[in-house]
């Protein structure tokens, strides 16, 4: 493992990500919306996970800045890197495959929005961020770089820790007693622990 190829993986990761949400992604487009949560705020949330998810780490990638930051490549680490990658990556088609047209990338209600509590949404309530947690940690041990390596941690955690509660609380009033159950069999992100 070089440092050229730890970049390559973290790029092949991303297109990865696109080329799985990329029908998703239209497919949002034409499903109704009945409801739409603090719209201005959850894109504002986006921009910040984004940021840190994805353009810092590609200026760093392509122009080696911060440099100040850079700190010397651990082919170990970037092995983990890859190989948890890997793992958010089949997490991701996984989620996407069992939300289906429930999907939204901010906090939205679709006509005929159904509760989904079965395939990994039965033991987790909030799988697709567990897939962006594992990300956020990859691109850490893959960018040997200060600011590079754990932005996304920071981006994502920011969207993560401003939006969960929120998200919980709509679930709640849309689906009610439903979801209250749903809540008490399951974790959030770590199943058996959080
Ligand atoms: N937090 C979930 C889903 C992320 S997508 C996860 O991490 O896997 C966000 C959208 O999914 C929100 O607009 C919300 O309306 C919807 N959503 C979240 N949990 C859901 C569930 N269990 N069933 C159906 N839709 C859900």
């Amino acid at each position: 493992m070089t440092l050229f190829l730890a970049k390559l993986i973290w790029f092949l990761g991303v297109a990865g990500w696109f080329t799985i949400r990329y029908r998703h992604q239209r497919r949002s487009r034409r499903t109704p919306k009945v409801r739409r949560f603090d719209r201005n705020r959850e894109m504002l949330l986006l921009l910040i996970s984004l940021s840190g998810m994805f353009f810092v780490p590609a200026i760093y990638i392509l122009s080696g800045q911060p440099s100040f930051a850079s700190y010397p490549f651990q082919p170990v680490l970037a092995w983990l890197g890859a190989a948890t990658f890997a793992l958010a990556l089949w997490l991701f088609q996984r989620t996407h495959r069992d939300l289906g047209r429930n999907w939204s990338v901010t906090l939205e209600i679709r006509e005929q929005h159904s509760l989904v509590t079965t395939g990994i949404y039965s033991r987790l309530r909030h799988p697709m961020y567990s897939a962006f947690w594992l990300w956020a940690l990859a691109q850490a041990l893959l960018l040997p770089n200060w600011v590079a390596g754990p932005a996304g941690l920071v981006g994502f955690g920011t969207l993560f820790f401003l939006r969960i509660g929120r998200e919980e609380r709509l679930m709640a009033e849309t689906f009610g007693d439903e979801y209250r159950r749903y809540v008490e069999r399951t974790h959030r992100i770590i199943p058996g622990v959080f």
